[in-house]
């Protein structure tokens, strides 16, 4: 059903970066609207612990995403869940349209995120859900006395490893290189672990093949200097390996890099007036919930401006 109502501000994706949006946009009093396909909070949902968000020492993910969505709220930030499924970006009143609606609105935020890349091997689509996972919060508790692997040598790779070998009978790390792309006081915390042996490190391993009928029983791993392969007996994969930007329905729109991040300016407008685009989405060098916070701040500023210096203040 398409609505007449034009929004000044549409926000897409309620994760660290739209919430703060939101709140900026509530207190600026720019009508607007929020879209989220699932829950806000985003990626922070699946985060047990944060400890490097300002002026909080430690807090779990989803009570900071309750935070920041109960200030939106307060502001008077209408929200439905819907998934956005395309644009028309063309006319200058742009329309967002989801699976059950389409939206009017004079600017628009591309709050949008990440998602897990797959490992890309045969079965891992068929097996998700049936020992693979792409998020150790979520999961992890199925594999209580169980083995399990985590695929990965980055920092949500090493946030996982201390929360599953409390849960899991067993834990093996698999890193395809000696190298680690993770904070110095996650990798430290791995390391401890592996010195008391309630980890096992496997560096320059790959996990060639996924084994088991109905569900993972294991999986076969192979040393990428020596090619030689092993089996290692494991109930749950959980997969590490980096994100991917949600970025697929905006190709041929706006202008993406070689990876799908979006392209911005320093005011964090796409190449399309009035479309502005922050936290993991866009290209940059750190992605956090500090920056994706502090990338929504701008965006919504920014959408302001705009807003004023493009649309008859009657109009708004
Ligand atoms: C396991 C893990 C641990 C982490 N730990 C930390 C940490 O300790 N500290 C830290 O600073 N950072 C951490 N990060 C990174 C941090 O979570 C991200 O940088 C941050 O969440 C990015 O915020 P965002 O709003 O840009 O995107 P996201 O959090 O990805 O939110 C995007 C939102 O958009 C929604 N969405 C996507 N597509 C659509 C659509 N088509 N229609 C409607 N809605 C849509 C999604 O459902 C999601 O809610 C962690 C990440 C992970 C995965």
């Amino acid at each position: 059903m398409k609505e007449n109502k034009v929004y000044d501000l549409i926000i897409v994706g309620g994760g660290p970066c739209g919430l703060s949006a939101s709140v900026y946009a509530g207190r600026s009093g720019m009508k607007t609207l929020l879209l989220e396909e699932y829950y806000c909070g985003g990626q922070i949902l699946n985060t047990y612990e944060v400890k490097n968000y300002p002026g909080f020492e430690s807090i779990s993910g989803p009570e900071l995403a309750d935070r920041i969505q109960n200030q939106a709220k307060n502001l008077g930030i209408e929200i439905k869940y819907e998934k956005v499924i395309d644009f028309d970006l063309t006319q200058k009143i742009k329309l967002v349209k989801t699976q059950k609606n389409e939206y009017l609105a004079k600017t628009i935020i591309l709050s949008l995120g990440a998602s897990p890349r797959k490992l890309g091997i045969d079965r891992e689509q068929e097996l998700t859900g049936k020992g693979i996972s792409y998020c150790a919060i979520c999961d992890g508790g199925f594999f209580k006395g169980k083995n399990v692997a985590i695929v990965g040598g980055g920092n949500s790779a090493m946030e996982d490893a201390p929360y599953l070998t409390n849960l899991a009978q067993k834990t093996y790390l698999i890193n395809r290189s000696q190298r680690y792309r993770a904070q110095a006081t996650l990798l430290n915390h791995v390391k401890a672990l592996q010195s008391q042996n309630k980890i096992t490190v496997l560096e320059n391993f790959v996990v060639t093949k996924l084994l088991g009928d109905n569900k993972l029983e294991g999986i076969i791993v192979k040393n990428v200097i020596t090619d030689i392969e092993s089996k290692i007996d494991i109930d749950g994969l959980f997969i590490e390996i980096g994100r991917v930007p949600n970025t697929d329905m905006l190709k041929g729109k706006i202008d993406l890099d070689d990876y799908g991040y979006i392209k911005t300016n320093g005011n964090l407008m796409t190449t399309c007036d009035g479309v502005f685009a922050g936290g993991d989405v866009i290209q940059k060098t750190l992605r956090q919930i500090v920056t994706a916070g502090s990338d929504g701040a701008i965006c919504a500023t920014s959408a302001f401006e705009y807003l004023h210096q493009n649309f008859d203040e009657k109009d708004i």
